[in-house]
């Protein structure tokens, strides 16, 4: 009763005409949504409130506030204490800041939010690389985005079997989507020319070994260990049931932890991404096993593949399903008539290339002699579900070469080799204007 009168009274007190003295009412995130005040002249934050939530409530009592004088301007005020907690919301709330209002931040506190958040993401070491900037180049909400989005040259610098441009041989193992498939590494040329005959080169395999090896190793009941707490990063060895598997039948795998699926039940799953078969599955932790040291150094040459400088149409960060079905539709096709894809390799980071282009190898029987065909981007392009993006490998690089992977780019290099260069790739060096 007490505090219904007392309520009661501070909102009479609030909506009493304004005269020349200004009222002040301070109150905790509880109490506010109870007086329901929408036109205050200005919102001062005594601290930063630990959910997202009550901060933007905070500003609803700004709503109407032009309702009581004309020409009157809303303002906020934030403190932030000088401890780490309230600190860390500082590259939050200069977002906030460049979102609300005229949009302009003191260069000084934007350069601290920027140390910050550098010093946040180093702290990232043992997260995944963000899945959307291998995409498309940027995040899309890099301050709530748990994923890592620098680079470290000791974990993203491409393995030694991976290549980093030419062009290579692949048998693709899965498609993501229209823009992220999983392959095989067979062969590689470190010419630029797809019709080369001579210098390739055969890629190692050791997958059938690794998953021999696997299997005889594990035949032993008491060999297999479960491998406790299983965290994003971890090395481990999966046991899949046979139903799942699509090629072959081998029931033990190197994998990758990518994610603990509902940790607090008793039989939580673990979503693992398969390191050689190039796919990802979510399977029971006690399927979850301790990989021998001897079978963790070996190479694979299974490589996640994206698409450089492409995006879904619009400002859609997900492919229509219909531009995925397309690709593996074209695949499938691809795969019955067993021809050879030769894709052309733009970058890599660890086990990840981009490539540039994408074609298949074809025996033409009109001209007795094999052709040529470009599947990507072309089939996404020309069917509208693609737009260009050309800030994609440029973003990438520009990460790649802070963390030391990457050398800048020199347009001297480019002109040096000549003759390794085809006419669209001259063209490329020219910066013509984009209709
Ligand atoms: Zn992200």
């Amino acid at each position: 009763m007490g505090f219904y009168l007392c309520l009661v009274y501070t909102l009479q007190k609030w909506n009493e005409p304004l005269e020349k003295k200004h009222r002040l009412l301070i109150c905790s995130d509880n109490m506010m949504i109870d007086f329901y005040v929408v036109d205050a002249d200005c919102l001062i934050h005594y601290d930063i409130p630990s959910n997202k939530q009550n901060f933007s409530m905070r500003f609803s009592v700004l709503q109407n506030s032009s309702n009581v004088m004309i020409n009157k301007e809303r303002s906020t005020y934030i403190f932030l204490s000088n401890n780490t907690k309230d600190m860390l919301q500082l590259p939050k709330v200069v977002e906030v800041m460049k979102s609300f209002g005229n949009g302009k931040v003191d260069p000084i506190l934007q350069k601290h939010a920027k140390n910050l958040t550098d010093s946040l993401e180093k702290e990232k070491i043992n997260c995944f690389f963000c899945s959307e900037i291998q995409q498309f180049g940027y995040c899309s909400r890099p301050m709530s985005c748990k994923s890592r989005h620098i680079l470290f040259k000791q974990l993203d610098e491409p393995g030694v079997n991976i290549p980093r441009s030419g062009i290579a041989i692949v048998k693709i193992l899965n498609v993501y989507d229209a823009s992220h498939m999983s392959a095989k590494l067979l062969k590689l040329n470190c010419t630029n020319n797809v019709n080369d005959e001579q210098h390739w080169s055969n890629v190692v395999d050791y997958t059938d070994t690794i998953n021999h090896k696997l299997s005889s190793y594990f035949s032993k009941r008491d060999s297999e260990v479960l491998h406790e707490n299983p965290k994003p990063g971890d090395m481990v060895a999966v046991q899949v049931e046979s139903t799942s598997i699509k090629m072959i039948d081998t029931a033990y795998f190197r994998a990758l932890v990518i994610n603990v699926v509902d940790n607090n039940t008793a039989n939580s799953k673990v979503m693992v991404k398969l390191i050689d078969e190039g796919y990802i599955e979510t399977i029971s932790k006690w399927k979850v096993f301790v990989l021998p040291d001897m079978l963790k150094s070996v190479h694979t040459t299974t490589v996640d593949m994206f698409v450089a400088s492409i995006k879904p149409i619009g400002f859609d960060k997900t492919w229509p399903t219909q531009a995925n079905h397309c690709l593996i539709k074209h695949l499938k096709d691809v795969n019955i008539c067993n021809n050879t894809i030769i894709v052309k390799v733009k970058m890599a980071l660890g086990t990840t290339i981009w490539i540039k282009k994408m074609y298949e190898k074809y025996w033409d029987t009109d001209l007795k002699k094999y052709g040529l065909r470009e599947i990507l981007p072309e089939i996404l392009l020309n069917t509208g579900y693609a737009d260009m993006n050309f800030e994609h490998i440029g973003n990438l690089t520009e990460l790649s070469v802070s963390a030391g992977i990457a050398k800048p780019l020199l347009l001297k290099n480019s002109f040096e080799d000549k003759k390794e260069l085809s006419i669209e790739e001259y063209m490329s060096l020219y910066k013509l204007p984009q209709p």
